[in-house]
């Protein structure tokens, strides 16, 4: 645990409190390594929106955490700098620090080195970013809280993209409440992002009636209706798991919710619509590293015929070449009809499953006159599990062969969804696993802008 010493005035509503930075969010002060040898010299000229925001409330950064290679796995196995390891599977007392060899756990990804800091009481809260689930994955595999916002909601100004119409800047912390907390200083128009939700929007958004009231404190949830999309129970879920989930379903249900199974039918499409989307998106966001504008350059380059930056980009880790190869063949005139257009449909139809059981009205569709609200059918969240284990051992998911790949990927089937429909989703700590003692966390999701909801039936739950 960090204890600072806090002198000077108290006027912004963070004055002291230590903050950590996904190594993704442009820092003026420290390198923006991306957890790439591609940009391990890189220093940003400015801040990144969030950041200045975070700064300008009084918060101190103490430092960037470790990634996933450019926000590209989901057990931050994939770092230029190396893995990040699960702080329950560390040992610490007093006066060393030792690791359990046998026993070493993955953090989980891209945001690991994030949940790591919040969970081993390094920082008050840490920034991450959640493309599809980077902040969800390792707040249930750490024991923290992971919360993505709806996207748009806060600054992806200075947040090196990955697959920018998924990014989403998430907040890890202990508790749900200090969530809200960075939350409120966080969630606001910027002028720099074009994918800033407007001033239109989100007056828009405050004038649809939510269940929760802003920033409520209740533990009365009668009235509240409680989806449980059938779809989320898939064959490779853990027993331990399912347990909990139910436990969470029992535990609103003694609240005064009311409990409604719901369907969702495309989800079973979703982590295959994400894996071309995501990877079409960094194969050109990618090819601004060539080595001409900033970051590494090998300079051999100029000597060769026909390779002006082959040399250069041969820095990449092999996750993130062969995301860059695959994202770049379904965006080829020959494959773009039959997988990119095809995975884009898929999405459009995720989003309809979500708009059609929520309750509340999508704040970005013209809101229909005769919409019903009491719609016996609709809920307000959704519960669900965030991963189908716990923390994978860290060899398991470094192992290279074909089927432990198809494995990582797995792992996040529960918490796409969310990404591709823009909604906002958490993982809050729920117990943990009676085989292995390791944390589960469960997910709620809830309509496009409906933070307030989301966050209040989170609080019930945590
Ligand atoms: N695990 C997913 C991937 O590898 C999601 C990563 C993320 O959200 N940044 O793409």
């Amino acid at each position: 645990m960090i204890y600072l010493n806090i002198v000077g005035s108290f006027n912004g509503s963070l004055d002291g409190i230590p903050i950590a930075y996904k190594d993704l969010f442009c820092t003026s002060s420290l390198p923006t390594t991306c957890g790439s040898f591609m940009l391990k010299d890189f220093k940003s000229p400015f801040n990144a929106t969030v950041v200045n925001s975070l700064e300008e409330a009084g918060a101190i950064m103490v430092g960037k955490t470790n990634m996933d290679e450019f926000g590209m796995g989901a057990a931050n196995v994939y770092s230029a700098y190396g893995p990040v390891y699960n702080p329950q599977s560390i040992l610490f007392d007093e006066n060393h620090f030792e690791e359990n060899d046998g026993e070493r756990r993955v953090a989980g990804g891209s945001s690991g080195g994030s949940a790591a800091a919040v969970a081993s009481g390094m920082c008050f809260a840490a920034l991450g970013s959640d493309t599809g689930g980077s902040v969800r994955l390792p707040a249930s595999y750490c024991g923290v809280v992971g919360f993505k916002p709806s996207y748009g909601q806060c600054s992806r100004w200075g947040l090196i993209a990955y697959a920018n119409s998924l990014d989403t800047v998430g907040i890890l912390s202990r508790t749900v409440n200090d969530a809200q907390i960075i939350y409120d200083v966080i969630s606001k128009y910027d002028v720099n992002d074009s994918t800033s939700i407007t001033p239109e929007v989100r007056s828009i958004n405050s004038s649809i009636p939510s269940f929760f009231k802003l920033n409520s404190n209740t533990n009365d949830l009668r009235g509240l209706r409680i989806g449980v999309p059938k779809e989320y129970f898939v064959s490779e879920l853990s027993e331990s798991i399912i347990d909990l989930w139910k436990k969470g379903i029992s535990y609103l249900k003694s609240h005064g919710a009311s409990i409604v199974s719901v369907s969702c039918p495309n989800t079973r499409h979703a982590l295959s619509a994400y894996y071309i989307l995501a990877l079409s998106e960094a194969s050109s966001n990618l090819a601004r590293f060539d080595g001409v504008r900033y970051g590494y350059r090998n300079e051999d380059s100029n000597q060769k015929d026909g390779l002006i930056y082959a040399d250069t980009r041969e820095i990449f880790g092999k996750e993130v070449k062969k995301r860059i190869i695959l994202g770049t063949y379904t965006l080829t005139a020959g494959s773009y009809g039959n997988y990119f257009l095809r995975a884009q449909k898929i999405r459009r139809m995720i989003k309809s499953d979500f708009d059609r059981v929520f309750k509340r009205p999508n704040p970005l569709h013209p809101i229909k006159k005769d919409l019903k609200f009491d719609d016996d059918n609709k809920v307000d969240v959704l519960i669900t599990p965030v991963a189908i284990s716990t923390a994978p051992k860290v060899e398991d998911c470094l192992t290279t062969n074909v089927n432990n790949f198809v494995n990582t990927y797995v792992n996040d089937v529960l918490v796409m969804p969310a990404s591709l429909a823009g909604i906002p989703a958490i993982s809050i700590p729920f117990g943990v696993s009676s085989i292995d003692g390791y944390p589960i966390g469960l997910q709620l999701i809830a309509q496009y802008g409906d933070e307030n909801t989301l966050l209040g039936v989170a609080k019930v739950l945590e």
